[in-house]
C-alpha cells in the first residue's frame, strides 16, 4: 500500500488518496451466507458442495467431468501426471505466463519447452509451437492470456498430427467462449483457477474439465493420495473398511467452505464479465487515440471474459523508461502490474538452463507492457482515476507534449 501523502512523480498530490489495486475479489453478503451454511453442517472438508460445485462448473462449461482441486496450480500438476507427463518427456507452453503453467511439468519431472508469442494476440504461437516439437513432446499447455482465448483449432490440429495431450490453463478465462464453444470443452483438459483475482474465487483453488473418462478418473484419484474406494478397482478386499492406495497422489483436496463459496460465485460470473466489458470498454474509449500507447483490440469474431487489460507503451514516443512510467502510475496511487516476468528469466529456469533470448517477442513485449486495474467492483470514479492518472504521467512524459 501507499502512503497517502505520497507525492505524485512530478511534485502535487496523486491522482486518487487511497490506492486502487490491480484486481480483487467481489465477495458480498450472499457469498458469506453460503459459506457460514457449510461451516455450520457436517462436512467442512470434501463433501457434498465439492460434488454440486464440479457439476455447476462441468455444466456451465459444457464439459462431461470437472475435478475441483486446492489450487490452480494442484490442478495443473494433476493434469500433466493424467497426461502421463514422466521423466525427460517435454511439454511446449508460452513464456508469457504465472510461472506455474510450467513448473507443473516440473514437478512431474518433465521438461518445459518455451514457444514464442504472437505479437498481435500475445498467445502462444502455433508456428513456434511446431518448430518446437521433438520426439519427446508429449502435450502442449496453451494459456488463454488475459482472457483471450488461444488458437485452440490450429493448437488441436498439431496436437493430432503429432499424438500430443493439450492442457489449456484457462486461469483468465473462465466464462471465456471461443468460435461458439464455451473455454472448458475444447481441450483434452482444461484448468481453472479461483484465487481472489481470477474471475471467481474461492480463496485458494482450481479445477479441471474433460470430456474423457480415464483422464477425469486418474484426476480423481490423484487428487486423494492415490487411493481408490472402488471394490471394481480393488486387487484385494479385506472388508468393509478396505481402501487401496494404487499409486502416488497427492492430498490435492479442495474443502466444502471453498466451493460453496464458489457455486455462490459462479451465479454471479456472467455479471463480473459483463462488468469488466464495460470497464473496458471505458479504457479503449479513452486511450484509443493515444500514441503513446497500444490498447488490446480483438480480432472480428474474437470474446475475451478480460481478466487482464494490458497497455503497451510506444518507446519511441516517450522519454521515459516502462520503469519510470511504471512507477509514476503507483505514485498516482493506481495499482499497476505487469504480467508477465518470461518463465525462463527466472533464476530457477537460468539455474536449469534456460537462456535469455529463447523467444524473442516474448520479451520485446516484456519490455513494454503494463497491466492497469480491471476488476468488477471498482466505480465508475475508479476507472476515471485510472484513465486520468494515465493522461497524466503519458503526457508529462510524451516526446510530443510541446508540439
Ligand atoms: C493464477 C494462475 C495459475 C495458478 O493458479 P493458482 O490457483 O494461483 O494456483 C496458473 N496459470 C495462470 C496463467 C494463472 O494466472
Amino acid at each position: 500500500m501507499e502512503s497517502k501523502n505520497s507525492l505524485a512523480i512530478h511534485g502535487g498530490e496523486p491522482v486518487r488518496r487511497s490506492y486502487l489495486p490491480y484486481g480483487r475479489q467481489s465477495i458480498d453478503e450472499e457469498d458469506v451466507k453460503a459459506v457460514l451454511n457449510v461451516l455450520k453442517s457436517d462436512y467442512v472438508t470434501q463433501g457434498p458442495k465439492i460434488i454440486e460445485f464440479e457439476q455447476e462448473v462441468a455444466q456451465y462449461t459444457n464439459a462431461k467431468f470437472a475435478v475441483a482441486f486446492s489450487s490452480g496450480t494442484a490442478a495443473l500438476h494433476a493434469a500433466c501426471y493424467a497426461a502421463g507427463i514422466t521423466n525427460g518427456d517435454e511439454v511446449i507452453t508460452t513464456p508469457i505466463t504465472f510461472s506455474a503453467s510450467a513448473n507443473c511439468v516440473l514437478y512431474q519431472h518433465g521438461v518445459p519447452i518455451f514457444a514464442d508469442i504472437q505479437e498481435d494476440s500475445l498467445n502462444i504461437s502455433p508456428q513456434s509451437i511446431e518448430q518446437k516439437i521433438t520426439k519427446k513432446t508429449k502435450a502442449i499447455i496453451p494459456v488463454d492470456f488475459t482472457g483471450r482465448p488461444s488458437n485452440l483449432d490450429e493448437i488441436k490440429s498439431i496436437a493430432k498430427k503429432y499424438d500430443l495431450v493439450v492442457i489449456e490453463d484457462a486461469a483468465h478465462a473462465l466464462g471465456g467462449v471461443y468460435k461458439g464453444n464455451k473455454i472448458g470443452s475444447i481441450s483434452d483438459m482444461t484448468m481453472f483457477s479461483f484465487h481472489p483475482v481470477k474471475q471467481i474465487t474461492t480463496g485458494e483453488g482450481g479445477m479441471i474439465t474433460t470430456n474423457d473418462r480415464s483422464y477425469y478418473e486418474t484426476l480423481m484419484q490423484f487428487r486423494t493420495h492415490g487411493i481408490t474406494r472402488d471394490r471394481k478397482d480393488f486387487q484385494e478386499d479385506h472388508g468393509a473398511w478396505y481402501y487401496e492406495m494404487q499409486t502416488l497422489g497427492f492430498n490435492y483436496r479442495m474443502t466444502d467452505i471453498q466451493a460453496e463459496l464458489g457455486r455462490s460465485q459462479l451465479k454471479k460470473l456472467d455479471d463480473f464479465i459483463e462488468k469488466r466489458k464495460q470497464i473496458v470498454q471505458m479504457y479503449h474509449h479513452a486511450f484509443s487515440k493515444m500514441k503513446e500507447l497500444q490498447i488490446p483490440s480483438l480480432k472480428a469474431g474474437e470474446q475475451s471474459s478480460w481478466h487482464l487489460y494490458v497497455i503497451r507503451l510506444n518507446k519511441k514516443t516517450l522519454s521515459a523508461s516502462r520503469k519510470m512510467i511504471f512507477d509514476a502510475l503507483k505514485k498516482e496511487n493506481i495499482g499497476v502490474n505487469v504480467h508477465y516476468i518470461p518463465v525462463y528469466w527466472h533464476p530457477y529456469y537460468e539455474k536449469l538452463g534456460y537462456k535469455k533470448q529463447t523467444c524473442p517477442h516474448a520479451e520485446v513485449y516484456y519490455e513494454e507492457a503494463i497491466t492497469l486495474p480491471l476488476f468488477p467492483a471498482m466505480s465508475n470514479e475508479d476507472v476515471k482515476d485510472v484513465i486520468k492518472a494515465v493522461n497524466k504521467v503519458i503526457f508529462y512524459y510524451s516526446k510530443e507534449k510541446n508540439v
